[in-house]
């Protein structure tokens, strides 16, 4: 099988004070090698924590996740992560920051220099390169710390909100240079937003889950041709697969409170 990334009856549950929360219940999907998946859901529905156990960042406590078809076992450099609260070294300038990876890899200076300014300018910060992030807004960190996860080169990016700090055209702009890279370089991503539109924007399928307990509810695939562009986003056909996915989100069966546990 060529999946990339493989959920295997992936559950977590989170001990409370008094008992326990199950924040994902048997979570199976499948990505595949070069895929776009975008996951969408209620508040608190899992998908962080989907998307951290992909990471290696958190343990299931039961079923496991397969990435190339070998178990997780925490980070790896191939997964590239990025969170929504943009994770910088203060200390570091910009260039400093996008060179981090570069250097754990052992590249040698010029090419270090030459891959950070590449991505630098392709997040839009190079007259940003030499300051510190403390003096940039949040969008500019997060287009920073995008920076630094693109210039590593994974060959998978797990992407938690990451435009959602983003000014509405910033986010449109990073939207389209995420798909010509992606296009490009044949990435596979799974990226989280609360965005629906993005969502669809974005994917070849749209992961829709549910909340109490975290779960899959709903794979709604979009066949729209890429490269996406404004005339698909504005396009009727858009429109019928937004409705679809704004209705899985927003429209779920309520649940009990018994489902709680
Ligand atoms: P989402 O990203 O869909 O909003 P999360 O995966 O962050 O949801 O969280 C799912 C549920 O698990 C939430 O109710 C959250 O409060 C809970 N949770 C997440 N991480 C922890 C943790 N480390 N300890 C306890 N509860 C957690
Ligand atoms: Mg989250």
């Amino acid at each position: 099988m060529n999946s990339k990334i493989s959920f295997r009856n992936v559950s977590r549950r989170f001990d409370l004070a008094g008992g326990s929360f199950l924040a994902l219940d048997r979570l199976s999907l499948d990505v595949a090698d070069g895929e776009f998946v975008t996951v969408v859901g209620p508040s608190g529905c899992g998908k962080s924590t989907a998307l951290n156990i992909a990471a290696g960042l958190v343990e299931p406590s039961s079923g496991e996740v397969l990435v190339d078809g070998r178990n997780v076992r925490g980070p790896g450099p191939e997964r590239g992560v990025i969170f929504q609260q943009y994770a910088l070294f203060p200390w570091l300038t910009v260039r400093e920051n996008v060179e981090f990876g570069l250097r754990i890899a052992r590249k040698g200076a010029r090419e270090r220099r030459e891959i950070a300014d590449h991505f630098i300018n392709l997040v839009g910060l190079e007259r940003f390169a030499d300051a510190l992030p403390k003096t940039l807004s949040g969008g500019m960190r997060q287009r920073c710390a995008i920076a630094r996860a693109y210039a590593v080169n994974p060959t998978i990016l797990l992407m938690d909100e990451p435009f959602g700090a983003l000014d509405a055209l910033t986010r449109v702009q990073m939207q389209d240079q995420l798909l010509q890279t992606w296009s490009r370089e044949r990435r596979t991503i799974m990226f989280i937003t609360h965005d629906v539109d993005e969502a669809v924007y974005l994917a070849n399928r749209v992961v829709v889950m549910a909340a109490r307990p975290g779960r899959l509810y709903e794979i709604i695939p979009v066949d729209l041709p890429y490269p996406r562009t404004e005339e698909i986003r504005l396009s009727p056909e858009f429109a019928v697969i937004r409705n679809r996915v704004w209705h899985a989100v927003y429209h779920q069966p309520a649940m009990t409170a018994e489902a709680n546990v």
